[in-house]
């Protein structure tokens, strides 16, 4: 497909025509200030002049151009950069006259961004009225951080009615990188934890555990973080208040922390690494600072990170600097080797990158954490997605067969030596009842589950005897027993808590293995198929026709010839869906947001009204 991508600032413009499936550009425009004197645009390489009062105009004048140069083919679907999603989008979204209003409603948090964003979509609109149009945020790669990291410490009324939260920016950049490395790795990026470092004129880091973000520098400004070209990142709030008291008006203080801090504000002589460099090199002591700053401030974070995930597999720089800069690279990773990351000098010396041949490998062969170089390309991770939804409205067309729903009790999976434990040497598990899954059953036998405050009795297990001893528990059951419980797929027990069983014979100490389970959805392949999900998907699924119906995201797909289709949830979550027996859920289209928040509008608007 040919996809439009638009990314429009308050007076530039970046648009290319791309095919979303090889990256290839058929044509594409920059244009520079716009409305102002000197206004041009370079239309596939060549500068000209450009005659145009406003965006509106402009894009009135390039789009036609684009459309022109395809030589008849035709473009299939707009992609447009927004930088800010707020609280209403965390997905890329099918833009329709209720999603224009939500995004003007995130002005207030996004002053500088969304507005040239959102004239740029109206103008493109009108141009090409008669195809689809989707938004893809900067912030909705990260609406997967925990709340843990997405909550600012103050007042929670004040920071619900405000939306006084995280966010993060740049997460087309993370995700699209993170997926290179994972395709270099030749590995699922949902088997993989890693930290992508996006170093360019605005930086940040981000934590990618298992394809989703938990954590990422950024937070509800692109202004927190790592020290960037001219703004400041991390800084003391109290010195917002000092400056103020020090007589420095807001606007005087918004212009000093955005605009003259950062690169620019350390080293005196601009916000261009390259010039910093090359005045560090001839032995500017400022300009030796900034960088030492700039260094310690990404490695800080890479060992936060490193932290957050229990560990890390890649370690991955791009953007200008990221991308370019070998000293840079040098003197974030010369200390990562107490994490197994080592550098490869003469690889870092001689790393390249481009649109064709976008990751390079600088660690070392016994490095445990692969230290990696990948290009960035916002413009082909924007038609890509783009691209997803067009598919995926075309794919989901009838698909109305629903899905039926179980709750799972709190229960437990056990090894035979947990089973031998607990219950006496060469004791056998014993069947009460086969559970829905081939193969699976409910055990007559039960165990006491003992956390650190108080301990659940009775708790069941499920045969038959697994490797892993795993215990699943609702989020009410992990506050009761006083335990920190990840949510994790069945299976995945590395780095989770562990508790004390006890059986009628003896105790048995848990290492690891205590987790909330993941909600998920039982496939057979041919399920699969129909639903047009693939393993390890993540998607949503409505509960409809209960007293208080429940759309639940980020719901996992599980691919077997041994399953059964099935979701499961918690007690926790049949409870919040006031679920019964026999209840269905219907899969949603896993990219189409915009049914989403119509329905979360409507039923809003409802009881409002
Ligand atoms: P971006 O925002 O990704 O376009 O990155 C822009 C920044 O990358 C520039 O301001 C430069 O500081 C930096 N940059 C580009 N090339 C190099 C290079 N060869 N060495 C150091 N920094 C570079």
């Amino acid at each position: 497909m040919h996809i439009l991508v638009i990314n429009c600032g308050s007076s530039s413009l970046k648009s290319s025509v791309i095919d979303h499936r090889t990256g290839a550009r058929v044509g594409s425009c920059v244009v520079e200030r716009v409305g102002q004197e000197g206004s041009r645009m370079r239309f596939n390489g060549e500068w000209e002049p450009l005659d145009a009062p406003n965006i509106e105009g402009a894009l009135k004048i390039v789009v036609p151009r684009m459309v022109e140069n395809l030589g008849g083919a035709t473009i299939t679907a707009v992609g447009h950069r927004v930088v800010h999603g707020g609280v209403a989008f965390d997905r890329p979204t099918l833009i329709t006259p209720e999603v224009e209003k939500a995004i003007e409603d995130n002005f207030q948090i996004a002053p500088l961004h969304n507005p040239p964003n959102l004239a740029g979509i109206r103008a493109a609109r009108s141009v090409l009225p008669d195809v689809p149009h989707i938004a893809v945020f900067d912030t909705a790669f990260h609406a997967t951080m925990p709340r843990r990291a997405r909550e600012y410490a103050i007042d929670h009324k004040v920071a619900e009615a405000k939306n006084y939260r995280r966010f993060g920016f740049h997460g087309i950049s993370h995700e699209f990188v993170s997926h290179l490395a994972a395709k270099h790795m030749e590995q699922d990026v949902r088997d993989l934890r890693i930290i992508t470092c996006h170093l360019g004129n605005g930086c940040s880091v981000a934590a990618i555990e298992y394809g989703r973000s938990v954590e990422t520098s950024m937070g509800m400004t692109p202004l927190e973080g790592l020290v960037m070209g001219t703004r400041v990142g991390d800084l003391d709030p109290g010195l917002l208040i000092q400056m103020q008291r020090d007589g420095m008006s807001l606007d005087e203080v918004d212009a000093f922390l955005n605009r003259d801090s950062g690169l620019k504000g350390l080293s005196g002589v601009g916000n261009d690494m390259r010039d910093i460099e090359a005045r560090a090199a001839e032995g500017d002591e400022r300009c030796r600072l900034a960088i030492q700053v700039f260094a310690h401030r990404v490695r800080k974070y890479i060992g936060a990170y490193a932290a957050v995930m229990g560990g890390v597999d890649a370690i991955v720089f791009t953007a200008g600097i990221g991308e370019n800069s070998e000293v840079i690279r040098h003197r974030i990773s010369q200390r990562l080797d107490y994490m197994g990351a080592v550098l490869h000098e003469d690889l870092n010396r001689d790393a390249k990158v481009s649109h064709e041949s976008p990751v390079f490998e600088i660690s070392t062969r016994n490095s445990r954490v692969r230290l990696l170089v990948a290009a960035t390309d916002e413009s082909l991770q924007i038609a890509r997605e783009a691209a997803k939804i067009v598919e995926a409205r075309q794919a989901t067309k009838g698909a109305e067969r629903g899905i039926p729903v179980a709750v799972s009790a709190r229960h437990i999976h056990l090894t035979q030596e947990a089973v031998e434990a607990l219950f006496g040497p060469g004791y056998k598990l014993t069947e009460r009842n086969p559970l829905s899954q081939p193969g699976q059953f409910a055990c007559n036998e039960t165990v006491t589950v003992v956390g650190p405050k108080r301990q659940l009795e009775n708790v069941r297990i499920l045969g038959p005897t697994r490797p892993d001893n795993q215990v699943e528990i609702s989020r009410t059951d992990e506050f009761f027993l006083g335990l920190d419980a990840p949510v994790r797929a069945s299976g995945d027990v590395a780095n989770s808590p562990g508790c004390k069983l006890v059986g009628p014979h003896g105790t048995y100490e848990m290492k690891q293995g205590v987790i909330c389970a993941w909600r998920h959805i039982h496939m057979h392949p041919d399920d699969a198929e129909y639903f047009g999900v693939s393993d390890k998907d993540v998607v949503e699924v409505a509960i409809q026709g209960t007293s208080r119906e429940l759309i639940f995201g980020d719901v996992l797909v599980r691919v077997s010839p041994k399953y059964k289709l099935e979701m499961h949830i918690d007690t926790d979550e049949g409870n919040a869906a006031e679920l019964s027996k026999g209840a269905e859920g219907a899969l949603l289209s896993a990219t189409d947001g915009n049914a989403l928040l119509r329905r979360r509008k409507t039923r809003f608007d409802e009881v409002a009204e």
